[in-house]
């Protein structure tokens, strides 16, 4: 089965001819228009995305000597995201699907992060998801293939947007993500004390916009030189460790009925090499593997959208008339 996919809930133009459990061709465009802006601007995000989505489709299909024809099945984010950049995206797969008559499928975007680490790994199951991403920090637990139970989430800022939050009052330039763990590795880590919201609480919500604020108020008290910036960086990033290590924990302890034996860390965040080696170090010792999605399946990208296509398809899921949602949600059952 060859998928055509789209991904445009962003500011990533992404898209990608997968057959089977193979990845033809995959192209992602990353928007730099924002940089200049210290964040991404919706409405520049759907015009860029407008202006690019055509010219790649053409230039993937010619490079790789692919008809529309052959392609069986089109897929296209549909939410959550950006509204005006989830109409552009879903729109132009939908044209392409109804001029064909093939079938469209819709696909939710967090779905497409959740699943993307069974493309190159075998799952095995009850399993934690960690889903780290610039709009959301989310945990599930799926006990089995396709049943999704949504644990604990951000009630406010996701992580990825605190990481930006931090960069941007740092002076660092956006995305900020990066620049904080570049900045950190010069750091000292227990320079400063941050707030850990939630972290008693009976929940397994977090919260980060307080950190935020906290950080705002020290950037007001200290003169803002490499040191600050490299001892905040890494105070902030061992902070996050933290919370989600302890959230984690208290996730498998309330859960000790079940027997979690593996965890997928997926999202744009999960690219952070010291998230990374904290979050390894605590389940070593816990007999849970990690599974992490393909580089290019990490940030926003339109493979992980043909995968999820392409592992629940069912013709009777084709739906031109889906409407975009920005606040989609996720399904119990996929
Ligand atoms: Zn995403």
């Amino acid at each position: 089965m060859l998928v055509f996919a789209t991904e445009t809930s962003c500011d990533e133009t992404s898209i990608c001819v997968m057959e089977d459990d193979k990845i033809i061709e995959h192209i992602t465009f990353s928007q730099e228009i924002h940089v200049s802006h210290g964040g991404v601007v919706p409405e520049l995000a759907s015009r860029s995305h407008l202006e690019k989505i055509q010219n790649i489709t053409n230039s993937l299909f010619f490079k790789k000597n692919i008809n529309l024809n052959d392609i069986d099945v089109f897929a296209a984010t549909c939410g959550p995201g950006l509204i005006g950049s989830l109409l552009v995206g879903s729109t132009f797969t939908k044209s392409l699907a109804v001029s064909l008559q093939k079938p469209f499928i819709p696909i939710n975007h967090l779905e497409g992060h959740i699943l993307s680490t069974s493309f190159n790994n075998n799952i095995e199951f009850p399993q934690l998801v960690l889903l780290l991403t610039g709009g959301h920090t989310q945990i599930y637990l799926m006990k089995e293939e396709n049943r999704l139970e949504l644990l604990g989430e951000s009630i406010d800022d996701a992580i990825g947007e605190a990481f930006d939050k931090t960069a941007k009052l740092l002076g660092l330039p956006y995305p900020g993500g990066v620049e904080i763990e570049k900045k950190a590795v010069n750091g000292n880590e227990e320079a400063f004390i941050l707030p850990k919201p939630l972290l008693k609480d009976q929940s397994f919500n977090f919260s980060f916009s307080g950190i935020k604020t906290h950080i705002n108020l020290l950037t007001k008290k200290n003169k803002i030189d490499e040191k600050f910036v490299s001892d905040l960086s890494a105070s902030f990033q061992r902070n996050m460790s933290q919370i989600l290590i302890e959230k984690l924990d208290q996730v498998i302890t309330k859960l000790n009925n079940i027997k979690i034996t593996s965890i997928s860390i997926v999202g744009g965040v999960s690219n952070n090499l010291y998230l990374r080696s904290k979050l390894e170090n605590y389940f070593a010792n816990r007999d849970i593997e990690i599974y992490y999605p393909l580089k290019e399946m990490m940030a926003d990208n339109a493979a992980m959208i043909a995968w999820a296509c392409m592992k629940f398809y069912n013709e009777k899921n084709s739906d031109l008339f889906f409407k975009p949602n920005p606040r989609l949600k996720v399904r119990s059952v996929l």
